[in-house]
């Protein structure tokens, strides 16, 4: 490489390393998506398309991107989960962000016309924002994921009653908000039976849940953990483990990758996929 006098620039660079043995999350969300939403004439509260087109693009940067183990995304926002162990760009925050973010939009665009037929893509174009956070422990990790699946539920379950009453009550958007100021879910699930006999619980689980995308390896009954086997794995000369690690690598980017609806805030879901959280 040739040396310039200009290189000295290049000392201006800060590092942003990101936390070693952490689970790094990038959540992008898309900009101005209310008014994005509007120009496309999405269906109110929910549009399927938009959230199946938001799914077959991150399911694209999933593909792309092997080190990322599970993804969660509702409305115009999706959380990416890297491996702890995951090295890649030496973990350098901006260059994960920029690459699942440039990812992200440019599938969105390119899938566009796969799911509105209709209406082509103009200027102003989709565009996303990304932040990456490090979660130290598991339990931070849940908890992240059961924070935006409440959000999930909160807004879904209001937004669900808000459009009722405008679209089947009659109301205009400041009568919706005004006569649901106040209310607690109890009360949302009341004026969605008795007014407009719909029953939350049967809403698309799509909408109630948010999607969520991991690879698919064989489900683990809970409580079958080999504690002898891991133990053994352990005292394995590095050799070894290098080549499991290769394995392992190898079975990662063979496993289906498949999008659900479930919960993820209780035991159960991550009890059957250890392999997510390893
Ligand atoms: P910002 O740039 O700050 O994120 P925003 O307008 O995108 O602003 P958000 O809080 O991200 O604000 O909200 C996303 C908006 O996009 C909401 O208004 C939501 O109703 C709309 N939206 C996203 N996905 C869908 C969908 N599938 N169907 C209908 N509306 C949607
Ligand atoms: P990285 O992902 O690390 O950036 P890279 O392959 O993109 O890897 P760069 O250092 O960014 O590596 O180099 C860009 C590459 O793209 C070079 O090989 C360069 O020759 C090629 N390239 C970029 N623009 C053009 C162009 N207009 N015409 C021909 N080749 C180009
Ligand atoms: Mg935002
Ligand atoms: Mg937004
Ligand atoms: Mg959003
Ligand atoms: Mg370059
Ligand atoms: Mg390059």
């Amino acid at each position: 490489m040739a040396n310039s006098k200009f290189e000295y620039v290049k000392q201006f660079e800060q590092p942003d390393q990101l936390l070693p043995n952490t689970w790094v999350v990038v959540r992008i969300d898309g900009r101005g998506f209310t008014k994005f939403s509007t120009k496309y004439g999405f269906e109110k509260p929910n549009d399927k398309r938009a959230l199946d087109l938001m799914n077959a693009a991150a399911r694209a940067v999933m593909s792309e991107l092997p080190d990322i183990t599970i993804a969660y995304g509702v409305s115009d926002e999706y959380s990416f989960v890297f491996q702890k162990s995951c090295t890649l760009f030496e973990r350098r925050a901006s260059k994960l962000v920029s690459t699942i973010v440039s990812t992200f939009t440019a599938y969105y665009v390119h899938l566009w016309t796969s799911y509105f037929t209709d209406i082509p893509l103009s200027p102003p174009l989709p565009s996303f924002d990304g932040r990456a956070v490090c979660y130290p422990s598991i339990q931070n990790l849940r908890d992240y994921m059961s924070w935006r699946q409440v959000d999930c539920h909160i807004n879904n379950l209001y937004n669900t009653t808000f459009w009722a009453l405008i679209q089947l009550g009659g109301m205009d958007a400041t009568e919706a908000e005004q006569s649901l100021k106040g209310t607690f879910s109890a009360d949302k699930n009341e004026i969605l039976f008795s007014k407009f006999h719909i029953n939350y619980n049967n809403e698309p689980e799509i909408f109630k849940k948010g999607s969520v995308i991991f690879r698919d390896y064989e489900l683990v009954e809970p409580g079958t953990h080999n504690v002898v086997e891991e133990v053994e794995k352990m005292a394995e000369p590095i050799q070894q483990s290098k080549s499991q690690a290769e394995k392992d690598k190898k079975k990662r980017a063979k496993a289906p990758i498949v999008i659900e609806h479930l919960d993820i805030i209780k035991d159960d879901f991550w009890d059957r996929r250890p392999w997510l959280l390893s």
